[in-house]
């Protein structure tokens, strides 16, 4: 089989900063391919990198783009480098729309979404109008600012959601050893859903025998941000929840046969990608993701923007 190929880049402005540990992320960059083997049966991939977690630059990926030629064989896209996983992703995912062609109706509901707060203490006044909207899942960024005040506007935020909420935290890997201790004893305290990544990457033991230690789950992200990494977690011995963002992992094969072949806990998550990545993510959470909890996907108030839109400003379509 013979692909055409033809790929474009994107650039859209958060509606506001998100703003974690490693800083405040305006703008979101990416390239969508589309591709083709008959000209009526056209698909779109989307490769939204995320280089401060672990993926590959935009700048690599476009590197990679610039040199393939027009028309592309099965075994090039099966070959693209480890090293580019969200373009392994944006090439998978869009021949595995090319075979199904439409893509199934989206069974997820507000329910099922964990809805991204704000950063800080404007968090206490974000959640009422998600929790109208049916939201019962949040999650809250944490490591920006002092433990102290951050840890009393939990509090805070803890006493005003209402009673059916499920509240998880995201250090980013920005604490140390000591303060990942005051924040779990805390979680225990209040009874919260989960901790994502509290310490850096290479803590790997430390965040072993964090997890044995507190009622609390760990949640490893950027730990797994690709399969490699995850399946290297997997044979390390970790227990605890695995956080995916397909859209960073790579081919979706081998993150598909890694899920499968073994019993994870794990939460899919979006890499605040456009509607055409988000699609393709949200068909592997719906596949594979751990139907217990919510999905790391309520992130629409940060980027919104529908695929038809996209691809009609990308290629000027009417
Ligand atoms: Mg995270």
């Amino acid at each position: 089989m013979i692909y055409h190929l033809e790929f474009r880049l994107y650039s859209f402005p958060f509606t506001t900063p998100l703003v974690t540990s490693h800083g405040s992320w305006e703008i979101r960059s990416g390239i969508i391919l589309k591709i083709w083997a008959e000209p009526q049966k056209v698909a779109y991939g989307e490769i939204a990198p995320i280089p401060w977690f672990g993926s590959e630059t935009l700048e690599a990926a476009l590197e990679f783009f610039q040199g393939l030629p027009s028309q592309l064989t099965h075994e090039e896209i099966e070959n693209i480098p480890d090293r580019l996983p969200a373009t392994q992703f944006g090439f998978s995912s869009a021949i595995e729309s090319l075979e199904f062609l439409k893509n199934p109706p989206n069974p997820f509901q507000n329910a099922n979404f964990s809805y991204l707060l704000p950063t800080g203490k404007t968090a206490l006044n974000a959640w009422q109008k998600p929790w109208q909207d049916g939201y019962r899942t949040f999650k809250w960024k944490i490591g920006v600012s002092a433990p102290e005040q951050e840890l009393e506007q939990l509090r805070q935020l803890m006493n005003s959601l209402p009673l059916g909420a499920k509240l998880r935290l995201d250090a980013n890997g920005s604490l140390n050893l000591a303060q990942a201790h005051l924040w779990l004893q805390e979680c225990d305290r209040l009874n919260i859903e989960f901790l994502e990544q509290p310490l850096p990457v290479d803590n790997f033991q430390d965040l072993l025998t964090l997890a044995e230690k507190y009622r609390t789950s760990i949640a490893l992200d950027e730990s797994v941000a690709t399969t490699a990494q995850l399946e290297a977690c997997y044979a390390q011995g970790w227990k605890g929840i695995y956080v995916i963002k397909p859209s960073i992992a790579g081919y979706s094969d081998r993150l598909r046969s890694f899920c499968r072949s073994f019993n994870i806990d794990a939460v899919f998550s979006s890499s605040l990608e456009t509607a055409i990545g988000r699609t393709q993510a949200l068909r592997l959470a719906q596949e594979l993701s751990n139907p217990q909890r919510a999905v790391g996907f309520g992130v629409d108030q940060w980027l919104n923007i529908s695929s038809k839109a996209l691809i009609q400003q990308l290629w000027q379509e009417p």
